[in-house]
């Protein structure tokens, strides 16, 4: 692992992986097993960095908005938002909650390996997840999800099952975080080399003579300004791989020239491909929180625990700290260190929005749109999720963590006045629908613009490119499970041994 100042201006290898995240990492790990491999990530190491690596710190990276920060903020209607600039990705920045998605998730990701969806699994889970140690608050949470009808009660599992479950986080006893950097220690060290703040500016790609272009180098950019290009050695089966994230990869997609004509002409990107899709169904998990104010101190943590109702509203909690980083003040004299947040997110979101260049800069953030709510569907699930989350509070399990004389209304109402986005609303609740409307905020699973089936292929090959795929949380339809982060591991791991184990046998057969 180096700064990619120390990069030759030129050099070659047998594969190319964009983005060290949550699906970078896995695919290049395994892929150097046998073959040579660059990992480009834009970001620095997460290792050293007690922001990143302590529980305590949870999210105040969040806030700090610098360019060095490992998390770059966007904000979309009003939403504030975050995306991962780090080795590690998301694994860095994330609430750490693990739960393996459910196996719709791998049928719709094409995925139809079982074992090897387990095995994949399992190979993350050996080395960056842990079964949480759960206290007081998250465990009162899982009585009273029960008592209110999110049944069965199932115990710890990675499994995603209907009822109220415990599940596994990247934090170990000690609080320290595991994130997809520590995979690094399966990869074959003489074959994969790892460049920090390597900024990808474009992906270059052979057109000339042929029927279809040729993805053939990279071109990024290090610390210093200074650009350096990356090729493929030209192996038959030598490739690029994009993993940079579900806003990283279609920007680069189209600051390449791949992309709606649109778009590439607003800016005047050469067209190497006209592919209407890059950037479309872009979705994102709505998450309606309601912290509950407590006469008795709340120890802090964050997910341990999940409610996974049958309507497909999700319930999770975090307590003992300002989880939605609100202004203190906003607390009305309440104190977030007494009383915890319990929250929902609606899986499936049939609201969707688009994803749009607005420079030629890949630092900078592309425009997104999610259209939260717009589908009506989806706020009839919020709503089923709020009132679960209500009947909760009210439930028998919980009467100590809550004020006897505090009625919903005035719950509602406290929670109408901790602005944390730049959405106007009203001051007090005057329905369900409107408290989800007025206080959506993001729990960052947003995901699609390259999606599966309408941007790659079901080996995730870009349709109409060749020795180019796009591997990440962009190509997914649904964010999958309760948390994401499980099912993306799981899909890069997948990836990697089958685009390995297919290489092996053509290297074979020749
Ligand atoms: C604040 C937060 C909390 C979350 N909480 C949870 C949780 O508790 N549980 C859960 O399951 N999921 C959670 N998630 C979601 C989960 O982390 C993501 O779904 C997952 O990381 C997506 O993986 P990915 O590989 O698609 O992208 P990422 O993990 O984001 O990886 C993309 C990588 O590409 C790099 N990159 C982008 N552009 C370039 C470029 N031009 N050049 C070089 N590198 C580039 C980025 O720096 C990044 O490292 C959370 C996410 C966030 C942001």
């Amino acid at each position: 692992m180096h700064e990619a100042t120390i990069s030759p201006k030129t050099s070659f290898y047998d594969y190319i992986v964009i983005g060290g995240g949550a699906a970078g990492i896995p695919i290049a790990t395994t892929l150097s097993a046998k073959y040579n491999v660059l990992l480009l990530e834009r970001g620095g190491s997460p290792y050293g960095n007690p922001n990143i690596t302590d529980v305590r710190n949870f999210g105040s990276y969040l806030l700090d908005t610098s360019p060095e920060s490992p998390s770059q903020r966007f904000i979309s209607e009003g939403v504030v938002n975050s995306r991962a600039r780090v080795l590690g990705g998301g694994t860095c920045i994330n609430a750490g909650f693990y739960s393996r998605g459910e196996p719709k998730f791998s049928e719709d990701a094409r995925l139809m390996d079982a074992n090897l969806v387990d095995e994949s699994y399992k190979w993350t889970e050996k080395v960056m997840v842990f079964e949480p140690i759960v206290q007081k608050w998250q465990s009162t949470l899982r009585t009273a999800l029960v008592e209110t009808g999110v049944t069965p009660d199932n115990g710890f599992s990675y499994d995603h099952i209907i009822g109220t479950k415990v599940g596994g986080t990247l934090f170990d006893a000690n609080g320290t975080r595991h994130t997809a950097a520590d995979l690094l220690q399966y990869a074959n060290p003489k074959r994969l080399l790892v460049l920090l703040y390597a900024t990808v500016h474009k992906i270059k790609f052979k057109t000339q003579g042929r029927s279809r272009p040729l993805a053939y180098g990279v071109v990024f950019a290090d610390s210093l300004g200074y650009k350096h290009i990356a090729y493929l050695k030209g192996g038959r089966k030598d490739e690029i791989i994009l993993s940079a994230g579900a806003l990283g990869s279609p920007q680069l997609l189209m600051l390449s020239g791949i992309g709606p004509k649109e778009q590439l002409d607003a800016l005047n990107i050469k067209v190497v491909l006209q592919q209407p899709f890059i950037g479309k169904g872009m979705a994102d998990n709505p998450m309606n929180s309601i912290f509950i104010p407590s006469p008795v101190a709340v120890e802090p943590s964050i997910v341990q625990v999940v409610g996974i109702t049958r309507f497909g509203s999700y319930v999770e909690e975090s307590g003992g700290f300002n989880f939605i980083f609100a202004n203190l003040s906003s607390y009305q004299g309440f104190s977030p260190q007494m009383g915890g947040f319990i929250f929902e997110k609606i899986n499936g979101p049939l609201s969707m929005g688009e994803l749009k260049i607005n420079n030629l800069n890949p630092t900078d953030n592309p425009s997104v749109t999610f259209n939260y709510f717009k589908e009506p569907e989806d706020l009839q699930k919020c709503v089923n999720g709020i009132k679960t989350i209500l009947n909760a509070v009210e439930s028998k399990a919980f009467s100590n963590y809550k004020y006897a004389n505090m009625t919903i209304k005035d719950i509602l109402d406290l929670n109408m006045k901790l602005p944390v986005n730049l959405r106007t609303h009203a001051n007090t609740s005057s329905s369900l629908e409107q408290y989800c409307k007025d206080t959506v905020r993001t729990i960052w699973h947003y995901h699609g613009g390259c999606r599966i089936g309408e941007v790659v292929d079901d080996e995730y090959k870009v349709f109409g490119v060749d020795a180019f795929r796009v591997i990440d949380g962009s190509t997914i339809i649904n964010s999958p499970g309760t948390n994401p982060q499980a099912s993306v591991l799981m899909l890069g791991r997948y990836m990697g041994v089958t685009i390995l184990g297919q290489r092996i046998a053509n290297d074979k057969s020749q």
